[in-house]
């Protein structure tokens, strides 16, 4: 997300993406104009992706594609959805047997139950960094940029937030902040059953908070365009009206960092939430937070950042990697539940 770099002129772009976006999704229920691949000698699948990865390479990319209306055809009727790629496009996710947005509801169930979602791993952010015995104490080995490691505890020493962790190499030991952050992704958070933990990522808790945030205080809007209902990610860019803007709105979004697991819970998180500092005060210490998360504390910038991640680049939800399809399924709830329910 932070990756990402928006100017006025993107604008127009933008929106254009989004209603293109919307206007796709609205397929899911209805004629398709998508095309689909198969393998013409013996598939038994049709695919969304041409070079999908149930398929031996040696037969890709597809080189054969149906419309949505050939599936209905007697040629093709006895073909079924692929199980790796088609999730998505079916809105039904196999492995959990759910769809889209009952795993919204399980991911929203999940979290109110346990209060919180706390990253239980740390990632090395800095190179040969000192993994010691004790805060400040004994070294006992050095760490590299992008390692991770298990999660133990969070401890203060002498002023500084120290990680408590556990190194495949050295055994346990810690930390100090500076050089590491909570892995906020691939968080273990939602028991589905008693043998497997599905693995989902609090990013879109925070998103769906956000968007919430931004429709309930008219930082974003749902427009009427024809018969579709799509939200408008820019009304402060067109209206030129930072006057929408809540006064503790800086403070809101760093707790929520704090809250959905971005950033271990530390003193100026404690700060923060309480209400007997002045809003002066928390609003000063918000926009550092602001800043160190987000490069910048401009609240403009942030809300449209965060739109255009959840709205667009869906990757970007996503530290590395693609979103799985059933990381864009619950994207997709969030999106159409903020529209309906606004
Ligand atoms: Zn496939």
């Amino acid at each position: 997300m932070r990756r990402i770099l928006v100017s006025a002129m993107l604008f127009a772009v933008v929106l254009f993406v989004c209603s293109t976006l919307f206007a796709s999704a609205s397929y899911a229920d209805g004629v398709s104009n998508d095309v689909y691949w198969i393998n013409p000698d013996g598939g038994t699948y049709y695919h969304k992706d041409r070079n999908c990865k149930s398929i031996h390479p040696m037969f890709l990319p597809l080189t054969v594609s149906i419309t949505a209306e050939d599936l209905s055809t007697q040629s093709y009727n006895q073909l079924s959805p692929c199980h790796v790629c088609m999730d998505e496009e079916t809105n039904f996710d196999r492995k959990t047997q759910m769809d889209g947005e009952t795993l919204l509801d399980h991911i929203l169930t999940s979290y109110a139950e346990k209060g919180a979602v706390l990253s239980d791993q740390i990632q090395i952010v800095w190179h040969d960094v000192n993994f010691r015995k004790s805060p400040g104490g004994k070294v006992l080995g050095r760490l590299q940029g992008g390692e991770i490691l298990d999660c133990i505890d969070e401890t203060q020493f002498n002023g500084q937030l120290w990680y408590h962790a556990r190194s495949s190499e050295y055994g346990e030991g810690y930390v100090i902040c500076t050089f590491a952050k909570p892995v906020w992704n691939n968080l273990h958070y939602w028991p589905l059953n008693d043998d497997e933990d599905i693995i989902t990522d609090n990013m879109v808790l925070y998103e769906y908070w956000m968007g919430s945030y931004q429709l309930d205080h008219g930082l974003s809007i749902v427009e009427e365009v024809g018969s579709d209902r799509m939200l408008s990610i820019a009304p402060m860019s067109v209206r030129g009206d930072m006057s929408v803007v809540p006064d503790d709105a800086k403070i809101q979004i760093a707790v929520k960092l704090f809250e959905y697991g971005f950033i271990c819970k530390n003193d100026a998180y404690n700060e923060l939430i309480d209400d007997t500092k002045s809003l002066e005060a928390r609003n000063w210490i918000a926009s550092s937070v602001l800043k160190n998360h987000y490069g910048t504390d401009d609240i403009w910038e942030i809300t449209v950042r965060t739109s255009i991640a959840l709205f667009i680049h869906v990757n970007d939800l996503h530290t590395e990697g693609q979103p799985s399809g059933r990381d864009r399924m619950i994207i997709s709830a969030v999106q159409k539940r903020l529209v309906d329910e606004h």
